[in-house]
């Protein structure tokens, strides 16, 4: 019985929480296969293949799995599924919406946003937003997991795995895709950025956004995230919220300017490496987890910090 991988991609291109998924696995010391479900696969099942610890990197590639929807995703693992004994895919929204239902055609209970494996089939996952951590073991034959990708070490690359091709199943559909909406950023991508630079409602429009925050985390080369507070308010879009609700990141630096810290923004941030916390509140809760803080007005502390960077 084997590990299976279902690997989110940009058809093109690999997402980093593939190779850190890999090396989560190896604790189960079976072979690991990795799946990727799309069109155009050859650069991204290329980049899998040379990930260390995977022995085989099966494609299922057609026109209509370029946008793929998480019914048709789903099928494919289900009519695969028995032949593991694990499936593995990131927290991420793309496996948060395909692995319930996966589970749920396998007739198996899943275990969801996993930040630790402490034995093969015993997990540690945060409940009431992360301020408690729950230890679970499941009983299933077939152990159907989401796990918090940043947690985990990435694998090394340099392997060569063989590269199957499977025959796609028709589009189920029940539904269909229509189109999607993306915001263009130069900036590396919020999830996997090893700097982020964060912004709370109190940058008070976006313009501020724009102005005060941007020009700091261009000088780091950082992300930029925001609070929900702030997306709410229509100061930053909504695909760089931070948080329970938006997304999970677990950079070497997180600078949150003029951000609270309530629990459901921590929840998305709690795993950087180190805070810093630019509040003009001595008493804002962010500073209880900041490993560096600043008691300063924003807009003020931030222009200067701007300046004073090479
Ligand atoms: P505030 O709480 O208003 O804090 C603003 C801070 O800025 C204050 O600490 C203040 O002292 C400081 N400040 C003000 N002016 C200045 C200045 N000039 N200089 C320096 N400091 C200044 N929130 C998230 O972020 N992500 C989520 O995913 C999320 N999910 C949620 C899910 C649910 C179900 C619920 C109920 C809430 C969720 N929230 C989430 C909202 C969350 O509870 C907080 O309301 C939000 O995080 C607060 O955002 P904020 O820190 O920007 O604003």
């Amino acid at each position: 019985m084997n590990v299976l991988i279902l690997a989110e991609h940009e058809n093109q291109k690999l997402k980093p929480s593939v190779a850190q998924l890999v090396s989560a696995a190896q604790c189960w010391k079976q072979t690991v296969h990795v799946l990727l479900v799309g069109n155009d696969l050859a650069a991204a099942a290329q980049s899998a293949a040379a990930i260390t610890g995977v022995a085989c990197v099966m494609c299922v590639e057609a026109l209509h799995l370029q946008h793929p929807l998480a019914e048709d995703v789903a099928n494919i693992i289900a009519g695969m599924g028995r032949e593991y004994s694990v499936i593995l895919a990131a927290h991420s929204a793309f496996g948060r919406n395909i692995l319930p239902r996966a589970a749920a055609l396998l007739d198996v209970a899943m275990v969801s946003n996993v930040v630790e494996i402490q034995a093969p089939a015993t997990y540690v996952r945060p409940i009431y937003v992360g301020n408690v951590f729950a230890t679970v073991r499941s009983n299933d034959p077939i152990q159907v997991v989401t796990l918090r990708a940043s947690r985990f070490d990435m694998a090394s690359t340099g392997n060569n795995a063989e590269i199957v091709n499977l025959a796609p199943p028709p589009a189920s559909g029940k539904t269909r895709w229509l189109s999607e909406m993306r915001n263009q950023s130069d900036r590396p991508e919020l999830g996997s950025a090893s700097v982020v630079v964060s912004g709370g409602r109190s940058l008070g429009s976006a313009e501020n956004f724009e102005s005060v925050l941007a020009p700091l985390a261009d000088k780091l080369h950082s992300a930029l995230g925001a609070t929900r507070s702030a997306v709410d308010a229509g100061f930053a879009p909504n695909d760089i919220q931070i948080g329970q609700t938006g997304t999970v990141v677990a950079p070497e630096l997180y600078i949150a300017v003029g951000i609270s810290g309530a629990v459901q923004h921590t929840a998305g941030m709690q795993d950087s490496k180190i805070v810093v916390a630019i509040n003009h509140d001595p008493d804002a809760t962010i500073f209880q987890m900041a490993d560096y803080g600043l008691v300063a007005d924003l807009f003020e502390a931030v222009p200067a910090l701007t300046a004073a960077l090479p």
